[in-house]
């Protein structure tokens, strides 16, 4: 486990998206800060739970929102972890370590954004941050999911300056990402998040149509 700074946090609310997607909003502790796109590690108190009790989860929410959001898969045979968090009420605490990882926005770029299924939470954190902070941007978000759901839909759609492609299959996924290769080249950022086999998949896919490894960042979801 972590040896940073825990915080305690409290659950405002969770709620089932779609699917197999969950999300949980806790309050954000007094002067928490963390740059959109990190990760936390997430630790369940109180549970005598088989394993691990603990789990890393990207922030799905941004600075400018109220509460710490994260956001997970949960199939219907989860962990001891997940059935935990299924069961956890209003009010209730977790523990959450200070923020870290570097897989965050590069000033002034555009960015061609690419999320493998629940790898959509950092990419909404850095899409709702940019869209706060930016006044004009052209930024496309390749939003990749077997089985057609697409968390936080709704939320992404508002956004203005982004151009969202949906592909619910490998191919239309890989000539979406080819089109904006050709399109961009290296002169914007791209920003992948998903499994270790998705981020794996497209890095190479990205290298293959010219794109230099200074323009790629990714954050692995290990443990897909
Ligand atoms: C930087 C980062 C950000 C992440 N963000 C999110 C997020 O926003 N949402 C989300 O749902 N998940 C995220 N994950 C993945 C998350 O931490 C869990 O691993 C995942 O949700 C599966 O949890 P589980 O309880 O269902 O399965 P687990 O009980 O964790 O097991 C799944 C499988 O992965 C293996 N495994 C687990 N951890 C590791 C490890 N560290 N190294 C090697 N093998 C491992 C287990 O042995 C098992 O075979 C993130 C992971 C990282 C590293």
């Amino acid at each position: 486990m972590d040896k940073s700074i825990k915080h305690r946090i409290s659950l405002v609310q969770s709620n089932k998206l779609e699917n197999e997607y969950y999300c949980f909003d806790f309050e954000k502790p007094a002067g928490f800060t963390f740059v959109e796109g990190q990760f936390c590690v997430f630790e369940l108190l109180n549970n005598n739970i088989e394993g691990r009790n603990s789990r890393v989860f990207s922030i799905a929410s941004c600075s400018g929102e109220d509460n710490i959001r994260f956001a997970t898969r949960i199939v219907d045979t989860p962990s001891e972890f997940k059935q935990a968090l299924l069961k956890m009420q209003a009010g209730e605490e977790m523990l959450m370590t200070t923020p870290k990882g570097k897989f965050v926005l590069e000033k002034d770029y555009d960015g061609v954004f690419i999320a493998g299924g629940i790898g959509i939470t950092p990419i909404r954190s850095m899409l709702l941050s940019k869209a706060r902070n930016t006044r004009k941007r052209d930024d496309t978000l390749i939003y990749s999911e077997l089985v057609e759901c697409y968390p936080f839909k709704d939320d992404l759609e508002k956004l203005p300056g982004l151009k969202i492609i949906y592909a619910c299959d490998i191919e239309p996924t890989q000539k979406a990402i080819t089109d904006c290769t050709k399109k961009y080249q290296n002169n914007v950022f791209y920003y992948l998040s998903g499994s270790p086999g998705f981020v794996k998949g497209i890095t190479g896919l990205l290298k293959e149509n010219g794109i230099t490894s200074d323009y790629i960042k990714f954050d692995v979801f290990v443990g897909y």
